[in-house]
């Protein structure tokens, strides 16, 4: 019988056991245990992250203290005159009003229930904890000295999606193979290697946006894209330059480690060429210029998480520039007119003296400047310097635009017909309808752009009428079409070329 009642109560402290043990479990499955973990805590009063002011106070309603904040709020309390205070009678009689109603004084200067504490700031404000290293290899191979594409490999890929450009794929291949290489092996210490940091020259819409775009897609890093022109010198209007970090912080998950291996693409830096003649104080030119020498060259800031600008009540979060690639784009509108001024003064003397005009017709002669031209456009030597790699890109010809239109791994016309594939309708396109394209896009101006917009005005009506019509099985567009003198060829399901050259849309 006791035998029996002993083993009864053994179950029993087992059943308790793992009572206990289960709700534990529980707890930490659940979603915002695990939030908790992957973010750091944030100091209630000062916002500097777990990671730079150290173990926290966890007070109630989730909030946390440093130690530094909690000493100096515990210093503050202490030398507070609280005598002194019970002898002024003014505070007595405001203290005696309070307790009208017969109460205690229970005078509450602050509910802490309206505090919010980490649980308050959004996820996006919040910096990640830095992973275990061994996690992060596993997690992260691309990484790995032997897994980065060798140049030759990487241009191949760009290849791929960006037609023509060849120099450019070429010089930016092997600098980002080269940057890479010297951040995976860290050589930074015995032969420094330079930080090959790149400027971009080229017309508008002739990719470089693209180039770069594909370039951290490939990569598998992350890529912030910021403009100059809202750039200005720190406290003016406008964001402050360190903003740039700040948004690949966030392209980056607010995970500082990965962020300090992007890639951040600065378009418009023409637009922050020095302002010539002026007498006002240049905070948008050369003060810009001036601020990104620092951020350029490699150096350790401090950027608002989730914000482009610093304040009180975002969290700061360092980070190191030293390994971000820097990528300045610029389309520098007059660049062409002075190298032709340099070109034609260095051969205008002498016998070999060639025609003035011998310039002005050759189509490659952004390929031609050199670093005494930048100087010229109004870009300072100091930031020149930390560029030391230049690529131009070319204007588009017709011929490239065409190859554009239909070559690129996501080419718009392989997207159309994509669509209509769906509603099994093949799309042709005329090659002289091609061309019709390139020629209209051509006299835009504005590179490749101009294509989408072309393309997405006559494909309106088709992408409108075709669905209504079961029996259509095959759709080609003409020149005549696009120069708007005739319609597309539409061919009937299974009735062979029986041609219907009636316009789309037209009368119905
Ligand atoms: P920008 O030189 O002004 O930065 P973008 O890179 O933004 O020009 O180009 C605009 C669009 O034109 C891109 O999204 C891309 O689709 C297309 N494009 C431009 N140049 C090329 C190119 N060389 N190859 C393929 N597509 C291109």
């Amino acid at each position: 019988m006791s035998d029996f009642e002993n083993r009864e109560d053994e179950d029993k402290k087992e059943e308790s056991l793992e009572e206990v043990k289960a709700p534990a479990e529980d707890k930490d499955a659940s979603g915002k245990k695990d939030d908790k973990k992957e973010y750091e805590d944030v100091c209630f009063i000062c916002r500097r992250p777990e990671s730079k002011a150290g173990k926290m106070y966890h007070l109630p309603n989730n909030i946390c203290v440093c130690d530094d904040c909690m000493h100096r709020t515990m210093d503050a309390v202490s030398q507070y005159d609280y005598q002194g205070m019970l002898n002024n009678p003014e505070m007595m009689n405001m203290l005696n009003n309070m307790n009208k109603d017969g109460k205690y004084p229970n005078i509450s200067f602050v509910n802490l229930a309206d505090l919010q504490g980490n649980d308050g700031i959004p996820n996006k404000q919040k910096i990640k904890k830095k992973k275990e290293k061994e996690k992060e290899k596993e997690a992260d191979p691309v990484f790995n000295i032997r897994d980065i594409p060798a140049p030759h490999k990487i241009k191949a890929s760009l290849d791929e999606y960006v037609i023509g450009q060849e120099l450019a794929k070429k010089i930016i291949s092997v600098a980002v193979y080269n940057h890479y290489k010297r951040v995976v092996t860290n050589t930074m210490d015995d032969i420094e290697i330079e930080k090959s940091n790149i400027l971009m020259i080229g017309p508008t819409g002739s990719g470089k946006t693209y180039l770069v775009k594909t370039l951290a897609r490939l990569l598998d890093v992350p890529l912030a894209i910021a403009d100059a022109t809202s750039l200005t010198e720190a406290g003016y209007i406008g964001d402050d330059i360190e903003s740039v970090v700040s948004k690949l912080l966030a392209a980056a998950d607010n995970d500082v480690e990965k962020a300090e291996r992007g890639i951040i693409f600065i378009d418009e830096i023409d637009k922050i060429a020095k302002k010539k003649n002026t007498t006002s104080r240049d905070v948008s030119g050369e003060s810009v210029q001036q601020g990104m020498l620092k951020l350029l060259e490699g150096a350790e800031v401090e950027v608002p998480v989730g914000a482009s600008s610093k304040n009180a009540m975002v969290p700061l979060a360092t980070v190191n520039t030293r390994n971000i690639l820097f990528i300045c784009g610029g389309a520098f509108p007059d660049l062409d007119g002075i190298i032709k001024q340099r070109l034609t003064k260095q051969t205008a003397i002498g016998f070999n003296g060639e025609l003035k005009d011998k310039f002005d017709k050759d189509p490659d002669i952004l390929s031609k400047v050199t670093v005494e031209d930048l100087r010229n456009f109004g870009m300072i030597p100091e930031f020149l310097g930390r560029l030391p790699i230049i690529c131009t890109l070319q204007g588009l010809t017709r011929e490239m635009l065409v190859r554009i239109l239909k070559e690129p791994r996501n080419a718009i016309l392989k997207q159309y017909q994509k669509l209509l594939s769906l509603d099994e309708v093949d799309l042709q396109f005329d090659d002289e309808a091609l061309e019709a394209i390139a020629d209209k896009a051509t006299k835009k101006d504005t590179g490749a752009r101009a294509l989408r917009a072309i393309i997405e005005d006559f494909m309106l009506d088709i992408m409108y009428e075709i669905p209504k019509d079961d029996n259509i099985g095959r759709v080609t567009i003409t020149k005549d079409y696009i120069e708007g003198t005739g319609g597309p060829a539409i061919q009937i399901r299974g009735a062979g070329y029986a041609i219907a050259d009636k316009q789309a849309g037209a009368g119905e």
